[in-house]
Order: structure tokens, then sequence, then C-alpha cells
């Protein structure tokens, strides 16, 4: 359909952060929508005389901002919440590899509805799973997962994981819970074949994700490499999380872990890693110089005493950063907001202290960083003309926001904002706080069943 004739939706009167190369904001301006684009931004009213507006929405009292992208989760485990709360990395994974490794096709589905609407209700237009837990015979895990971001209606990656290091090769998890090194590869590209779409607006991508240098061989992330690049699509993994990894990588490989990813082809601007916490200035430089992307999850981090990511030393370097909720079993929360918070609070904890970020870079790695980390930069991330119209109308005049001195400090540095409108694609996702296009009690009820469900299997052995 040509922009002339695309049904059109006009927001106004609202503050605006287009989170653009130049952070333009306007304290009272104007956004055009027509069909799944952004036609035009700007300070003041809209122009007049424009044909085919279907909607014309009074923004008062709302700051709209780029929605936000997460990018990195892994959905299943939101029916594992508040297990092993007080647990490190590795003992976690220990204790929740067995629960784990007995999910089904219909848990996924529900638990993926339930990481999603979470999400999607608060503000996030752009989600990715990372999920690596394939148990034999449990069903078409990538196709729910894909099915249930696609009945949300929010835009999707899903870094198909895999995992071929178990307790018999010295790695964590159970054996049953993994798959071989061939059988992994060619479900990945068959999932690729299947669902990756490289259009402009594409609503669904999948990338090649083995699970961690210490679940998958080092074969895995080698060969896992060539694939995607061979198939034209992303790397994501997880990188640098906890000293206990980076010891493991030393004894091991005789090297720390971004020495042994360059050595398995694993740092290019095609590459991002969640955490990336335990990175001296080469590792840091190394990341720079190839353009490897980061998803910063401080939340997730501080769960798991992981350590603080050198986010400011990142950027200044020019490493492409976004944020992450990362599982709902070490973010119990699982909305994104959390991380926008908690990555301008837990970096002014480390050595930079108050100079560390501020609001605007912490919206800007929450929508823009995001988007750059997932290869969507040209498309999702700011508010611009031609870009997709993805975006957030944030409530600022009611109780939590209304006497904070400023727009963008409101959301980030305030409570998490109630969502009036979002928009992805051009189509609403959220309206007056509530998800419209699927049932969130129906939602926190399968989740539960399924929860329960799954405790009930593991309980029986
Ligand atoms: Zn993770």
């Amino acid at each position: 359909m040509a922009a002339s004739a695309a049904a059109r939706t006009i927001i106004e009167n609202c503050a605006i952060a287009t989170v653009d190369a130049n952070d333009t904001e306007y304290a009272s301006g104007y956004v055009v929508v027509a069909g799944n684009r952004i036609e035009s931004i700007g300070a003041g009213r809209a122009p007049e005389g424009l044909e085919n507006v279907v909607r014309r929405i009074d923004g008062t009292g709302h700051l709209v901002t780029p929605g936000l992208v997460n990018t990195h989760h892994h959905f299943y485990q939101w029916i594992t919440r508040g297990l092993a709360t007080d647990h490190n990395l590795f003992n976690w994974l220990v204790a929740l590899y067995p629960t784990w490794a007995r999910i089904d096709e219909a848990m996924v589905k529900a638990a993926a509805q339930g990481s999603l609407a979470m999400m999607a209700r608060g503000g996030v237009t752009t989600a990715m799973d990372h999920h690596y837990v394939f148990p034999q015979g449990s069903g078409d895990l990538s196709g729910a997962i894909i099915g249930a971001a696609s009945d949300m209606g929010v835009r999707f990656t899903l870094a198909r994981g895999s995992m071929d290091r178990s307790e018999k090769d010295g790695g964590l998890p159970p054996d049953f819970a993994v798959e071989t090194l061939e059988g992994a590869l060619a479900a990945t590209e068959e999932t690729v074949k299947k669902h990756h779409d490289a259009s402009f607006d594409a609503m669904t991508q999948v990338a090649v994700a083995p699970c961690s240098p210490f679940s998958v061989s080092t074969e895995l992330l080698k060969q896992g490499a060539e694939l995607a690049r061979r198939l034209g699509v992303r790397l994501h993994t997880h990188g640098s999380e906890t000293v206990e990894e980076e010891q493991f990588c030393k004894e091991l490989f005789g090297m720390g872990p971004t020495d042994y990813f360059e050595s398995t082809g694993w740092l290019g601007s095609d590459v991002w890693m969640a955490h990336c916490v335990h990175m001296n200035d080469s590792d840091i430089a190394a990341f720079a110089r190839t353009g490897t992307g980061v998803a910063h999850c401080p939340s997730s981090n501080a769960r798991l005493a992981a350590g603080i990511a050198r986010v400011p030393d990142m950027l200044a370097a020019g490493v492409p950063v976004g944020l992450g909720v990362d599982g709902t079993a070490s973010n119990e929360s699982g909305e994104l907001h959390t991380e926008l918070r908690n990555a301008l609070l837990i970096n002014r904890l480390g050595a930079h202290r108050e100079a560390a970020l501020n609001a605007r870079q912490a919206l800007r790695l929450g929508t823009y960083g995001g988007a750059q980390v997932l290869g969507r930069a040209d498309q999702i991330g700011s508010l611009e003309a031609g870009k997709l119209a993805d975006l957030v109308m944030w409530k600022i005049d009611g109780i939590g926001h209304s006497t904070i001195a400023d727009p963008v400090t409101a959301i980030v540095f305030g409570a998490a904002a109630p969502v009036t409108l979002s928009l992805v694609n051009g189509k609403p996702v959220v309206e007056d706080n509530r998800l419209i296009t699927v049932d969130e009690d129906a939602v926190a009820r399968d989740a539960r069943a399924e929860a329960q469900r799954l405790a009930r299997i593991v309980a029986q052995g």
C-alpha cells in the first residue's frame, strides 16, 4: 500500500523523546503514523489537511518514546520464578537444570505468553527469546514461542539456542537435557529457514545462539558461527558473566572468554552477547574494534551476584550496548523498565560514580542501543520519518510522575509509568495500560497451571 493511501494515526500535544542521533526532543509535538511507518514527527501540532486519518489522539500529559527493545531473555523461565533465590550463577544452574530439562511445548507456550505479556504491557515493542533447552520429544518449542509472539503482536527475535556439553563432558546440564552437535546445527538451520524474515518490516527474525562457553563444545561454537554467516543471520550467546566462567575458560581453553570467543569466530558486528561483566580493557577494545554488541542485564547480574558490567567504558569505546531482562528465574520482575532504572543506578555504584550514566543514556540503551545489537537500527529504536511505527505513550501526569521535573527523568528514575498506548508496526498492542491483543488474566492462569504441572512432574521424578 502506498503511504499516501495508508490509514493515518495522529498523536499530538505530547512531549517526545525521539532518541535520534541528536537526541532531539520536543516539549510539545506530534507524530503521524501512516500504515506501519512513521510519516512525520516534529514540534507543535500535526500538519493540517492530512487525508485518511482514522485516529487522532490527544497526548496531553504524556511522553512519547520509541518502543523498548529487549535483547536478552529466556521465556521458559517464566514458570520457574522464585526458585534458588540465594545462589550464584553456577549453583543456580545446577539447582534448576533438572527442572528445566522437563519442559514441553505446552509449558513453553504458556511461559512465552507470560514473559511477552509482562514486557509488552510495560512498553516493550521488540522482544527476544534465547531458548536453548530442547529435551528430546518435547515438541515444536520454537514454533510455540514464535506463535506466542505473533499472537501478542510484538516484533520478535528468536535466538535458537543449543547445548551439547553435558555433565559427562564437564558441563553443567544433565546429559538428557542437551542435543548432539549435528542435531543442534540441523535444527537451528531448519528454524532459520522456516521462520527468519530478512525484510525491512520483519516481525520475526532468528539468530544462531549456542548457550554459553561452559555448556557447548568448541566445535558447536565454530560451526554455529559458520552456519549463521552462511545463512546471513545474527549470532548470540552468553559471555563473561561471572568469575567462575572466566576460571572455567582459563582452565579448559587456556584463555579468558573474550579471547576464546575470538578464536572460535565469535567476535563481529553480527554478534551480540549477554552480560559481559568481567571484561578487561583489551576485551572491551576487541568488542569495539569488531563491533560486537552487548546485552546488559543489570538486575540479573545483581541477583546472581555476578558483578557490574563496565557499561560507561563500553559506550566510551564505541561498543553497541542494549538492555536485557534476562530469564525470569534470575529476574522475577520480567519488565524492561527495571533494567533502564537499574542500568543507571547500578553503574553509578561502579568506578564512574555519578558520571556513569544519565537518564537519556539509559533510555537510549533500552531503545536505539537494543535495535543496534539486534541489527535493526535502520528500522526501529528511534522515532524518525521512514522508520517503523513502534512507539510508546507513557502517562506522566499521574500520581507516580506528575511532580518529577523532566519527562525522561520521570520514566527512567521514577516508577514504571503506565502505558496509555503502544504501537508495534503501526498497530495498537496496549491501550489504557492493558494488553488488547491477548487476555492478560487468561495468560496468568495458564502460566500458573503449567508451572504447577512442571513442579508436579519434577516432584514425581
Ligand atoms: Zn541469560
